[in-house]
């Protein structure tokens, strides 16, 4: 891509007066960012895969080499070589500009050798003092693996992507340099897992980012800088946490009881609600309060449903009402309003609630209850009047079920004679 306005001009100025970094951060990389291995035969002879060195191990799962004193992950196995890469970035400051490096590590161990690295620059994130942002990179390949880069290829102005933002949330080399208006906001020590580029834009563009960075929260901040709606959402009452000097070990349950309180009206500005002394029973209790208001909503909205198809129910199966049979101790009787439907369907957890059975002029559907307890809910043809099915609780047959399927055969006349009336 070429540059095209007066930023991206500076930032591929900038890119090309790069130099290589230092051994000393290519070294770092390889000791905290991957895995180091021993291998160990069934003898006990055991191989530090970064030095060469051998000797006898009894250790379970850890050791440390005696020759180089690397900290090692013993496996037990016969294999002789071993492949690793992992990404770091290192942070600089060039013509003005912060700019995170990012860089790919693959190690190749060999028993009996020295482990040889190689290094390959992949990606730089480049920012101003207003947060504006750019990317040079090499170009990707088009292939299975996502992260596969044509080495050979500039490392020039390129498009943002997920693969680049995936790659740059990476360990950060922490002897690093950042600009003069990153310090002052509060940039300082270990990122603890935030990709840098998106911890240092915050740092720059948002006040609320310097100020969570100053109280030392940075798993809040964390957790902000993912979910940005929620920062929006919650700000006024994490002031007060602030204020309050409140300590929050769940972010996401606290900014999720943040929100329970905004949707049931409730002073998110008010210490009493926003520092809760439990807060997991605090998020439970309003988890529940809700859960019940959403119930009730689902009622009203049902019956607002049911008002206005009555009238058309009543035109359609209004001459069925009434009708009622009994065997003395089943009674099966027609529901005679849409309302009656929803509670079946509700009270049953089935789908009678729903406008295809009730209105459907072809078939009726009849509730039979023992002492007004519900036991099936039957559907007849008004067509052929055969019982098209019948269903207990959930779906599923009763004990009842060939007594009630009976007792509405015998008394399907009466559906018939309405039907003609
Ligand atoms: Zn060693």
């Amino acid at each position: 891509m070429k540059p095209k306005t007066r930023f991206q001009h500076k930032v591929a100025a900038a890119n090309g007066r790069l130099q290589p970094i230092k051994d000393k951060a290519a070294a770092w990389a390889f000791r905290h960012t991957l895995k180091h291995f021993a291998f160990r035969v069934p003898s006990g002879l055991t191989t530090c895969l970064d030095c060469g060195c051998q000797w006898r191990e009894s250790g379970e799962s850890v050791c440390r080499c005696p020759h180089c004193a690397a900290e090692l992950e013993i496996q037990d196995t016969l294999c002789r070589k071993a492949v690793a890469r992992a990404y770091f970035s290192v942070l600089e400051q060039q013509d003005g500009f912060q700019v995170q490096r990012v860089f790919l590590l693959t190690v190749e161990y060999r028993k009996r050798r020295e482990a040889v690295t190689d290094t390959h620059e992949i990606l730089r994130y480049w920012l101003d003092e207003n947060g504006r942002s750019a990317v040079t990179a090499r170009r990707r390949t088009l292939g299975f693996y996502q992260d596969s880069f044509l080495l050979w290829s500039d490392i020039e102005l390129r498009n943002d992507n997920n693969v680049y933002r995936h790659i740059a949330c990476c360990d950060v080399y922490p002897n690093y340099t950042a600009m003069p208006k990153l310090r002052r906001n509060g940039l300082k020590g270990d990122f603890c897992g935030i990709a840098p580029q998106k911890l240092m834009q915050a740092l720059l563009t948002d006040s609320r980012a310097e100020t969570m960075m100053k109280a030392g929260r940075k798993q809040h901040l964390k957790y902000f800088i993912a979910n940005p709606q929620r920062l929006d959402e919650c700000w006024a009452a994490y002031r007060i946490v602030l204020r309050n000097d409140y300590h929050i070990d769940d972010i996401g349950i606290w900014a999720d009881y943040i929100h329970m309180l905004v949707v049931c009206g409730k002073d998110i500005r008010n210490a009493h609600y926003v520092c809760p002394s439990d807060l997991q029973a605090a998020h439970d209790c309003y988890q529940e309060k809700i859960r019940i208001v959403r119930e009730r909503e689902r009622l009203e909205e049902n019956r607002r449903r049911a008002l206005a198809n009555e009238r058309k129910f009543k035109e359609m199966k209004g001459r069925f009402f009434g009708l009622q049979f009994t065997d003395g101790t089943i009674v099966v009787s027609v529901l005679d309003s849409v309302l009656a439907h929803y509670q079946e369907g509700d009270a049953m957890h089935h789908c009678v609630g729903n406008e295809n059975y009730f209105l459907n002029p072809k078939s009726l559907i009849l509730s039979a209850r023992i002492n007004g307890k519900r036991i099936e809910t039957i559907e007849l043809s008004l067509t052929s009047f055969k019982i098209l099915q019948s269903r207990g609780l959930q779906n599923r047959p009763t004990e009842y079920h060939d007594r009630i399927i009976a007792l509405v055969n015998r008394n399907v006349k009466q559906v018939r004679k309405r039907m003609a009336a």
